[in-house]
């Protein structure tokens, strides 16, 4: 397990983006090798933790993960939760959205969505980009986004106080390395169907979307859904740091197994 608390963005503190190094790799000696090795018994608790939760069934977990282009969303889902039951695990991706849904407020797709007692569900981008996109390509007026930090700190804490957990997770990558993940994808065949020339149009945008980001995380951490800024230009670093905080998490929320049955004298003809 790596040490969470530098990742956490604490209530009231800035989320200071530009200091946070995106490369780095605090709290773990070795390379690429030791880390994928350390991510197996952190895959393996969280499978633990995830059947408690589910054999519980009386709260829930929601996962947001947002990033830049290329910041790794798929790849952290796909390492991260390798070893956990999918039947507990709901992923749910959020394009731009649809005509039904933009006739109706910002948070009407979302909510529809969030865990059931007993569940897991990863948000693959969020209600979040309702003040990042929509801000930085000016989707709406500033005057209407302006008020959605108040209330999505608000829909946030309906969510903890009826019994759904929030993590908020901050893919973290240096601009740098998202150059290299362009160029890998134009590149490398397997990797061409992952390139789309709109993430070219959204890099020149990189300043506006960074200053985006660190406004709304600065906002809206709390401390019943905090942010969590993860280094994320090292893939297995990310992922091991991605599993400690899920893991801590999960272990702050406690779940327990529901009493045992009473099963004696009961036989198995
Ligand atoms: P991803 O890039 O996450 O792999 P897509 O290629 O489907 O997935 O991209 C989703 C796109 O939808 C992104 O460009 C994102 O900015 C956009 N999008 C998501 N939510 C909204 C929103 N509320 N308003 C406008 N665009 C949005």
């Amino acid at each position: 397990m790596l040490d969470t608390s530098p990742f956490l963005v604490r209530h009231g503190s800035p989320a200071g983006l530009a200091r946070r190094d995106p490369h780095s790799n605090q709290g773990f000696e070795g390379g690429k090798a030791e880390g994928k090795a350390a991510l197996e018994p952190l895959s393996a608790r969280l499978s633990e933790l995830q059947t408690a939760l589910w054999a519980e069934s009386g709260q829930s977990l929601l996962i947001v993960l947002q990033a830049m282009d290329t910041g790794g969303k798929d790849g952290t889902i796909r390492n991260v939760f390798m070893g956990v039951n999918p039947q507990g695990v709901r992923v749910w991706g959020f394009g731009a959205p649809t005509e039904e849904e933009l006739a109706h407020d910002y948070l009407w797709r979302i909510h529809d969505h969030t865990p059931a007692n007993g569940g897991i569900t990863i948000f693959n981008r969020s209600h979040y980009e309702d003040v990042l996109v929509v801000r930085v390509k000016d989707l709406v007026p500033e005057s209407r986004w302006q008020k959605r930090y108040a209330h999505i700190v608000d829909f946030e804490r309906l969510l903890s106080d009826e019994g759904t957990t929030v993590v908020k997770l901050f893919l973290h990558i240096s601009k740098e390395e998202q150059r290299s993940r362009l160029e890998a994808r134009l590149q490398e065949a397997d990797k061409r169907w992952k390139f789309n020339p709109g993430d070219l149009e959204d890099r020149k945008l990189w300043d506006d979307f960074q200053e985006a980001y660190e406004e709304a995380i600065t906002r809206t951490s709390t401390e019943q859904a905090p942010w969590y800024v993860v280094p994320a230009d090292r893939k297995w670093y990310r992922d091991l740091a991605v599993a400690s905080i899920l893991i801590e998490t999960l272990e702050r929320m406690d779940p327990r197994y529901p009493p045992e049955p009473d099963l004696d004298g009961v036989v198995v003809e």
